[in-house]
């Protein structure tokens, strides 16, 4: 197998993983290696960059959890980021008592913040004789930093508490969201059949909901829209094997859509597998305005005034 030269060095390139026929550590090996990182440098910088709005639009990520430990050093500087990225409000959820009081806590910090409590499937186990009325305290003495009720929901991909457990707290949990005047925000993983049926059950709602970072199929997305809840779309949308979601996005009313990053996970390409940040939701929303040929202004609208709606806040531009 012969060499290619890479472009402008004129070092010979050698695809990563293969032996090079110089002995380590000699003045060329060294030069293919530094060739080989700028090159990597390169590609980096090569990533498309994140789609830019009108002016006069924005987003609303409606789902990310600000909290979390993946942001602490830098929380300030991506929110700057976030707002120069037209994200001009951001949900950051409760999953526990902890993390739903540090979230208002963030609100309260932060202008282009607000909160959402509740208690995560995952979590349930957390749950003592007196959290509930702990976390009513907060939604009443925080009203004007609190716009949610979630996550909440099920989750038995994970299973990290049994299902008798979880369905027992979402249930309970959906008479709190109601009691305090609420949109529920739901976290649904391989549940789709019993979620359906406890909000059936629980209903009417009359705040309504969020199915977020929706994975199910068109049908399901049918039956949660026709129960007046918004379903709200990752960066999952632009993954590869996003199809399902892919479908979704593009048939569901865009008047019943919401964007969300969830960061810090499931960060949308060319960032997959990194830190997801709110800076990284217009490439979602541009997957979402492609998929139905439409401007990401027009997907920008809509679905910040569907946010807004929702959450019964107003955001300035
Ligand atoms: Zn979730
Ligand atoms: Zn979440």
């Amino acid at each position: 197998m012969g060499y290619e030269v890479l472009a402008g060095t004129g070092i010979p390139y050698v695809p990563s993983g293969e032996k090079t026929p110089f002995p380590h550590n000699s003045p060329l090996q060294w030069q293919i290696e530094s060739a080989m990182k700028q090159q990597m440098i390169k590609t980096k910088k090569e990533k498309p960059p994140i789609p830019c709005v009108a002016n006069s639009s924005f987003f609303i990520d409606t789902h990310c959890h600000l909290d979390m430990k993946d942001y602490g050093e830098d929380l300030d500087k991506i929110l700057i980021q976030a707002r120069a990225h037209g994200v001009h409000s951001i949900i950051t959820i409760g999953i526990d008592e902890k993390s739903s009081i540090a979230a208002v806590e963030l609100a309260r910090k932060y202008p282009l913040v607000k909160a959402s409590i509740g208690i995560h499937p995952h979590d349930v186990d957390q749950i003592r004789p007196d959290t509930y009325q702990r976390l009513k305290t907060l939604a009443v003495e925080n009203k004007e930093h609190i716009v949610g009720y979630g996550e909440i929901g099920l989750d038995y991909a994970k299973l990290y508490a049994e299902p008798g457990a979880q369905k027992k707290a979402f249930s309970q949990q959906l008479e709190i969201a109601k009691e305090l005047n609420l949109p529920v925000i739901i976290h649904d993983r391989d549940a789709h059949q019993d979620i359906l049926t406890i909000i059936r059950q629980s209903g009417p709602f009359p705040r309504g909901g969020v199915m977020h970072c929706f994975s199910g199929d068109t049908r399901l997305a049918e039956q949660i829209v026709s129960l007046g809840f918004y379903l709200s779309i990752p960066g999952v949308v632009t993954f590869k094997n996003g199809i399902e979601l892919q479908k979704v996005a593009a048939t569901v009313p865009l008047e019943s859509l919401l964007l969300e990053t969830d960061g810090p996970f499931l960060a949308p390409v060319p960032w997959r597998g990194k830190r997801n940040k709110p800076s990284y939701l217009p490439y979602t929303a541009a997957k979402v305005a492609e998929l139905r040929g439409i401007s990401l202004e027009e997907v920008a609208d809509q679905t910040s005034r569907n946010a807004q709606t929702l959450f019964n806040y107003e955001v300035l531009p």
